[in-house]
């Protein structure tokens, strides 16, 4: 039977439906129950419009058979009240009037169907029937409807609680569709927006992206499109704000594509009717990913390229060289007196200086060229397709002149110098780590030699990377296996043909690669800072031998000693010296220091200080290689020195041309001008040795007279020169 079916399709109460009778008439209302309970519904019976009203108010039923004339309240009354208290339960009237005005009243109450007494009992359950399945329909819809609202408003609260913008394209690329992200991320209405092309929010510098991607997307119709782009932000002037967009298209058969899929339709040629998208905020994320970038590849401090992004450069410009046959020039800058300036301002000022020293190098170099910071006080420059060797040179020439200048740091005037080893592609290297290496050991040439300048890398300078290791390993060990040697090259008098004086210079007796000159260990020694203790090594032990000398009647032998710039530099040296000298109870007047020129210029007021102690001490100051420096009068007048030593460069061209000449003559009036001793080192023929006499050259010193050999040898040539004084 239908009614069952009614009662199985749920009744929304999801059993039986429940029909409420209303009828004053006692007989017939048990009749209706009955046949309704025969029938499988739930009945309530009320005996009148006023117990109806009351079962109405407290319960909920899904139907009521309800008379029209009863004596307490009518059944027009009873639906006014239903009305009144929104009972919007299904009523089929069921009446024994029959006129129309009753039934057109009923009707008009919202009753649903009318039915005349007596009445047909299959009839009634047929109008009950079908009020029932309509009362369910009606239910369906509302439960329908009601979650329909629940399920779009709960999408709208997702799509706008969304972290991203969510927006719909249409197939010209108008936004049809935005959430409120748009105005909270980028400022802009939604109202504003809608209708305008998607360019208008874009970024200008993506536009052509983000139009191919739009353009693909709609055309080929294959799934997702992902991309960064820049959107213009309203609020924050129009700046640029990164967003990863995300293009799904909107195809007008969607539901199609899974059938063809499950192959239960034929393919349907789909269209793109627009699309839908997502677009997350991903500045913050690419800020930090920027700054992680930024200092992966810099330095900090100085903001200038780190050593990783120059090696990379590097490596780039070996490969163009490589191809272009063109050279490439690797510069090694490391600051002279940057040490003092950090130790005595602090690392705040440092920090400064260095700074300023950046800004400045900066100024030297070209837009192609890359300068980097290459840690503490070192610095490195790429010249990435030179021409020819001499590029370099007017940049390092550059480079020098800048930095001479003084540094103003709070009130403190600072002068730092720089050297400066150069390395040319291919000649010096034909590797990131060979050029930087060896534009390092010609670096430390600069410096072995008094800092401030520059030297090009040569293969004289060698030592090859494997050797090098080794060569470090070695020397570190080679003081305490006792390795050094001193020996003493004499220095003579012109005239008497006397040896007045020993030049102490060091050897190493390697155990493999026997004696050792201090041209292929001092720069490394300087560099890893074991010259000090190998200086000290030698000016203790030239003190010791040479004072057996004294004592056994030699007593004016004057020993001269070369004395690195990491000594010189050190605070302490004046009292270091003086404690060794106490220490090998060794006369200072018998003692002459060699210093370079730039030694001296490097930090001239606190020279002054240290060397007119020690001449205050007896000490003598000479200036080793002088002619190669600065060659300044001026430190000559400030600082008490007694000897200059002519290097001996000038001196080997003495036979070429007149003009190397020229330098020695006037070196020596100069000397004799100044009243100071003068020393021509390296003399080696007679010729040479005639032309200094003629000038009035008291001493001389050079493979004419001897080399640098062992004590014992020396302290023979000593005597032999007091027995019958040398043939000059
Ligand atoms: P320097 O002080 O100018 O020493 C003179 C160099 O010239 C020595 O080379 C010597 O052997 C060389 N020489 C002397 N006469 C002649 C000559 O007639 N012709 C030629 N061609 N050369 C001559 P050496 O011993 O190889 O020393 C090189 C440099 O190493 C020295 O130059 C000095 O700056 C440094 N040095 C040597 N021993 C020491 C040391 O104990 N301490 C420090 N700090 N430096 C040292
Ligand atoms: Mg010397
Ligand atoms: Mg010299």
């Amino acid at each position: 039977m239908k009614i069952r079916k009614v009662e199985k399709a749920g009744n929304i109460i999801n059993d039986k439906a429940c029909i409420l009778v209303v009828d004053d008439e006692y007989r017939l209302l048990k009749s209706l129950e009955n046949m309704l309970l025969n029938q499988g519904y739930e009945v309530q019976t009320a005996q009148g419009g006023i117990q109806a009203c009351d079962k109405l108010s407290r319960h909920s039923f899904d139907l009521v058979l309800l008379d029209l004339n009863m004596a307490d309240m009518n059944g027009h009354q009873v639906m006014d009240f239903m009305t009144k208290k929104d009972i919007n339960t299904a009523t089929i009237v069921v009446s024994g009037e029959s006129s129309f005005s009753a039934v057109s009243k009923a009707l008009r109450r919202g009753a649903y169907d009318y039915l005349k007494k007596p009445y047909d009992p299959e009839e009634l359950l047929s109008t009950i029937d079908s009020a029932l399945q309509k009362v369910m329909l009606e239910k369906a819809h509302t439960s329908m409807q009601s979650r329909l609202k629940k399920s779009e408003e709960l999408h709208r609260y997702i799509v706008n609680s969304s972290p991203d913008i969510v927006f719909m394209l249409d197939q010209k690329g108008c936004f049809t569709f935005l959430n409120s992200k748009v105005e909270s991320i980028l400022g802009y209405k939604k109202a504003e927006l809608i209708g305008k092309p998607y360019q208008s929010i874009v970024d200008s510098a993506d536009i052509q992206r983000a139009n191919y991607i739009f353009d693909e997307q709609s055309s080929k119709k294959s799934g997702a499109w992902s991309s960064e782009i820049r959107l213009k932000a309203k609020k924050t002037d129009h700046t640029a704000r990164h967003f990863e967009i995300t293009f799904f298209p909107i195809e007008n058969n969607a539901k199609s594509k899974t059938q063809i899929q499950a192959k239960q339709v034929p393919p349907v040629k789909s269209k793109i009717i627009g699309t839908y998208g997502t677009a997350r905020d991903i500045t913050e994320r690419k800020e930090a990913e920027e700054f992680i970038n930024f200092q992966a590849y810099h330095d900090l401090l100085t903001r200038l390229p780190n050593r990783a992004l120059f090696k990379d450069r590097l490596n780039i410009s070996i490969a163009q060289a490589k191809r272009n046959k063109a050279g490439v020039a690797v510069m090694f800058l490391d600051l002279d007196r940057f040490k003092i300036v950090n130790d005595t301002l602090g690392h705040a000022m440092g920090d400064r200086l260095l700074q300023s020293v950046a800004l400045r190098l900066e100024s030297c170099v070209r837009k192609c060229d890359t300068l980097s910071r290459f840690g503490g006080d070192e610095f490195t420059l790429l010249l990435p397709s030179i021409s020819s060797a001499e590029d370099a040179r007017t940049i390092a020439k550059k480079v020098i002149s800048t930095l001479k200048e003084p540094f103003m740091l709070g009130e403190h005037e600072v002068f730092v110098g720089v050297s400066i080893g150069i390395a040319i592609y291919p000649d010096a290297g034909c590797t990131v780590d060979e050029l930087i290496q060896n534009a390092d050991i010609a670096m430390y040439h600069v410096k072995s030699r008094g800092k401030d300048g520059y030297q090009f890398f040569s293969d004289t300078m060698a030592v090859n990377t494997s050797n090098r290791l080794s060569l470090e390993r070695d020397l570190r060990n080679a003081l305490d296996q006792n390795e050094f040697r001193v020996f003493y090259q004499p220095q003579i008098n012109a005239n008497s043909g006397k040896v007045i004086g020993v030049e102490a210079l060091v050897r190493w007796q390697h155990p493999e690669r026997g004696l050792v000159y201090p041209g292929e260990f001092i720069p490394l020694a300087e560099e890893t800072r074991l010259m000090s203790d190998i200086s000290d090594w030698v000016l203790m032990t030239a003190c010791k031998e040479v004072k057996g000398w004294i004592d056994n009647g030699h007593k004016d032998i004057r020993l001269s000693v070369n004395f690195s710039p990491l000594q010189v530099e050190h605070p302490k040296f004046v009292h270091r010296l003086l404690a060794r000298l106490r220490q090998a109870d060794f006369p200072p007047q018998n003692l002459e220091i060699e210093l370079t020129e730039n030694v001296i210029m490097n930090d001239l007021e606190n020279m002054v200080q240290k060397l007119s102690s020690l001449a205050e001490h007896g000490l003598k100051i000479a200036i080793d290689d002088f002619g190669t420096g600065y060659s300044s009068l001026n430190y000559l007048r400030k600082l008490p020195i007694h000897t200059l030593k002519v290097d001996q460069s000038f001196i080997q061209d003495i036979n070429d041309t007149q003009n190397e000449a020229c330098i020695v003559n006037a070196i020596v009036s100069m000397a004799h001008g100044l009243k100071l001793n003068i020393i021509a080192e390296g003399v080696e023929t007679k010729a040479q040795l005639e032309y200094l006499k003629l000038l009035g050259c008291q001493e001389i010193q050079g493979f004419y007279f001897g080399k640098a050999e062992p004590g014992d040898k020396a302290l023979k040539l000593i005597n032999q020169s007091l027995d019958h004084s040398m043939a000059c």
